[in-house]
């Protein structure tokens, strides 16, 4: 299905009437640039549910919603209702024009060059390496005391544009507590990951992102299997902030420039 979305933050209304509980995988991609996928999430739905809302502060001009699920879920329509935008009061000037460039950089990092982008400190690579220029199986890395930002092309070609954002976000969470930063500890440098993930939520969800986008990136993240422990409690950590910010589902929609 196709919706003549516009470039304007909406919400995605999809009517259903399952008849039994169960899975819902919904993906919408930009339909004139490749791999621009603007949500790939899976929802459950219960039986007799009649809709699901989806939230979109970014949106190409025109998006093609694709369905999977095991049964197939009677769909009585889809409907993208747009919405005013208004900025987050706790943003900053600063933080602004970073979030800013943040979300363009998002939209159009599958057909992006590599190379330096000044105005994010970010360097756009191929693969982030370690000393030895062997790979590292992560997405992003920030040398925590100057912001500086090295993303990975090839694992960003292969993620939704929210969970770009969020990981950039992240990313920008351990420069944010920069004066936190300890390399000697090793405990310090998990609660560093800790102060990363929160500040990425708090402006992710501020921007009205969903936060299914969120979960499914958190996995992704992991930079090590020595980690992969602590990663999990974190994950545990922020399904339970995320849930609650889903009640109180006051962060909706709030965005504009300035
Ligand atoms: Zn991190």
């Amino acid at each position: 299905m196709e919706i003549a979305s516009k470039r304007k933050v909406g919400t995605l209304k999809i009517y259903i009437n399952p008849e039994s509980n169960q899975k819902l995988r919904v993906i919408a991609v930009d339909k004139q640039k490749t791999a621009s996928v603007y949500l790939d999430s899976t929802f459950e739905v219960v039986a007799r549910q009649k809709e699901i809302e989806i939230p979109f502060p970014l949106s190409p001009n025109k998006m093609l919603i694709k369905f999977e699920s095991e049964q197939k879920i009677p769909l009585d329509g889809i409907e993208y209702v747009t919405q005013i935008k208004v900025i987050p009061k706790q943003f900053s000037k600063e933080l602004y024009d970073f979030i800013d460039n943040v979300l363009s950089f998002s939209e159009s990092a599958s057909y992006s060059k590599l190379g330096l982008y000044a105005d994010l400190k970010l360097d756009y690579a191929d693969h982030v390496r370690d000393s030895t220029k062997k790979i590292i199986d992560t997405p992003a890395r920030t040398h925590v005391q100057t912001g500086k930002i090295t993303v990975s092309k090839a694992l960003f070609k292969t993620f939704t544009i929210p969970q770009r954002v969020f990981t950039l976000l992240h990313e920008r969470g351990h420069y944010e507590y920069r004066e936190k930063y300890d390399p000697n500890s090793e405990q310090a440098k998990r609660e560093h990951e800790k102060l990363a993930d929160d500040f990425a939520i708090d402006m992710y969800m501020s921007l009205g992102f969903p936060e299914e986008e969120a979960n499914n990136v958190m996995a992704k993240i992991i930079p090590n299997e020595s980690y992969r422990d602590g990663r999990d409690q974190l994950i545990d950590f922020h399904t339970n902030t995320l849930n609650k910010l889903r009640n109180l589902k006051k962060y909706r929609n709030t965005w504009q420039k300035p």
